[in-house]
């Protein structure tokens, strides 16, 4: 017989021990490591084997892991990681995965209590948005894919569940989105067969956001052309500054054309956990449909994406299984009602809702929200030092907790100069700012999403910026060129870095206590 459980687990579960005290060890000693390291040949090379015919030891194994995996990974737990739009993670939500894979539930279907997990994250995911108590959704690997169900809801809530087995071609289908909105909008369109040419790309205001009359124009030109607008997809929090749509103005738009008002939320619609901040995204609550993550602002370990549909039964329409072998009961495990495969396009399903309910349990929505401002307080402050440094220069205005920034010098190509900049500062392993074009110029762009992040870490980062700035600009101007300046040697600075960071170092977020049954939103 071979079953994989061991006879005598005595040593995996030492070493399972051992892996979570060296997870703690690494949480708690990270800043004082480099954000990220470029991962060198010889490692890339040692993770390269045929497919393994015979065991090898756990305890062998884990030491790979330890040698070729845990030092070049992405670097987003790292308080100076600002790039792109990455979620710090959380050691709660990290234990959760533990006890998940522990169970292996398989979320598809059937009656069973991880799924009442799942319909309990998914009913505060509606508290939080201000939806009705009798929303449906589904977690997803993340916005993208939650985004593409937002697409599907609207296409059959417009065409009728005929659409499922027709399909949509030629039916002249048209949707709208801001030409800030991320690159997965057109992508759905793209996905669920309607093409991308389909979604428009309605031009955005100074403040990034979507102008309303253009938008309102468009439709009526597509009407005008015989054409079938469907779905307005407004964006909280776009990718490139976020900027946050005039959502209420977009309700208003759907509501007199009778248009499908889904928001992409990715990020941006946590921030609805910050009261001071909810004005903000006043409008959210209309949308018929709302895509966001977890794994962002929430802090949840990727992947944790969400669809949240206002009128459940549009959402069991797009997707409602017929199967003869999914069939259900009225008792029995098949029992249970709507299961999460006729709400989205899996059948079978890992038990993500598991981190999700552990983290907004243990820390509370109330101290999940104090994050989300804290970032964007950290933004104003680095919004401000962009705006004191006579060096650089800001290229947008901050909503939310994106800036947006350039070094200038006198002459040269400030395009090349900046992302020269940028590469230093990452491959010093001081910090992972990221970039961005903004009105057609290259752009510094820090986000700030990770909990750990404190207002020492906004100045190490400035500080290395002019630093390099300083040095290729010199460089350039003793014609030199691009060349790598020699103040950045990898492994030194960041040290120097990581010793000011302590300074200012953040409290751990402290669990929230009370609760053990949590009926609404912690
Ligand atoms: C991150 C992001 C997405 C994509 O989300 P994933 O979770 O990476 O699939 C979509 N829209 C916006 C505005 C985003 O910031």
């Amino acid at each position: 017989m071979q079953s994989l459980d061991p006879s005598d687990a005595t040593d995996l579960r030492a070493l399972g021990h051992r892996m979570i005290d060296d997870m703690f060890d690494h949480l708690e000693t990270l800043r004082d490591g480099p954000v990220w390291r470029p991962m060198p040949e010889t490692v890339r090379e040692g993770l390269r084997q045929p497919l393994p015919r015979d065991p090898t030891s756990a305890e062998a194994v884990y030491q790979d892991f330890r040698a070729l995996v845990q030092p070049y990974a992405t670097g987003n737990l790292h308080p100076r990681f600002m790039g792109w739009v990455h979620g710090g993670g959380n050691p709660a939500g990290m234990l959760a995965e533990l006890l998940a894979a522990g169970l292996n539930a398989n979320l598809g279907g059937r009656d069973h209590a991880p799924i009442e997990i799942e319909r309990q994250v998914i009913a505060w995911a509606a508290e939080m948005l201000g939806f009705p108590a009798d929303a449906s959704g589904v977690l997803v690997t993340g916005t993208s894919i939650a985004n593409l169900i937002g697409v599907l809801v609207a296409r059959t809530a417009a065409l009728g569940p005929s659409v499922r087995r027709t399909g949509a071609g030629g039916s002249g289908l048209v949707a709208y989105t801001s030409a800030a909105a991320h690159g997965c909008l057109p992508r759905a369109m793209d996905m669920a067969g309607l093409g991308r040419d389909a979604m428009r790309m309605i031009p955005f205001d100074d403040n990034g956001r979507m102008r309303i009359g253009a938008l309102s124009r468009r439709i009526a030109r597509d009407r005008a052309l015989g054409l079938r607008p469907f779905l307005i997809a407004g964006t909280a929090g776009t990718v490139d500054t976020g900027a946050v749509d005039d959502l209420a103005a977009l309700a208003d738009v759907a509501a007199r054309e009778n248009l499908w008002f889904h928001v992409d939320g990715a990020y941006g619609a946590t921030a609805m956990l910050a009261p001071s901040l909810r004005p903000v995204l006043a409008g959210i609550e209309r949308a018929d449909s709302v895509a966001f993550d977890f794994h962002k602002w929430a802090q949840v370990p990727y992947d944790a994406g969400c669809i949240v549909v206002r009128d459940a039964s549009c959402q069991v329409a797009a997707f409602g299984a017929e199967a003869a072998y999914l069939r259900r009961e009225q008792r029995g495990l098949a029992g249970g009602g709507i299961w999460p495969c006729d709400l989205g396009p899996d059948l079978s399903r890992g038990f993500r809702a598991l981190k999700v309910w552990m983290t907004l349990r243990v820390y509370g929505a109330h101290r999940l929200g104090e994050v989300v401002r804290q970032t964007c307080d950290l933004a104003a402050a680095l919004a401000a030092r962009v705006d004191r440094e006579p060096a650089l220069e800001r290229l947008a205005p901050v909503t939310l907790n994106i800036v947006c920034f350039r070094y200038i010098a006198a002459d040269g190509d400030l395009d090349r100069l900046n992302a020269d900049i940028v590469a230093d500062v990452q491959e010093a392993g001081i910090a992972a700012p990221s970039t961005t074009m903004v009105n057609g110029a290259l752009a510094i762009r820090a986000a700030i999403v990770n909990h750990r992040t404190t207002c020492a870490d906004i100045d190490i980062m400035v500080d290395a910026i002019l630093e390099c700035g300083l040095a290729r600009a010199g460089a350039a101007c003793a014609g030199t060129g691009n060349k790598k300046p020699p103040v950045m040697h990898r492994g030194q600075v960041y040290r120097e870095a990581s010793r000011l960071g302590d300074v200012g170092a953040n409290d751990p977020l402290p669990a929230a206590g009370a609760g053990t049954r949590a009926a609404s939103l912690p």
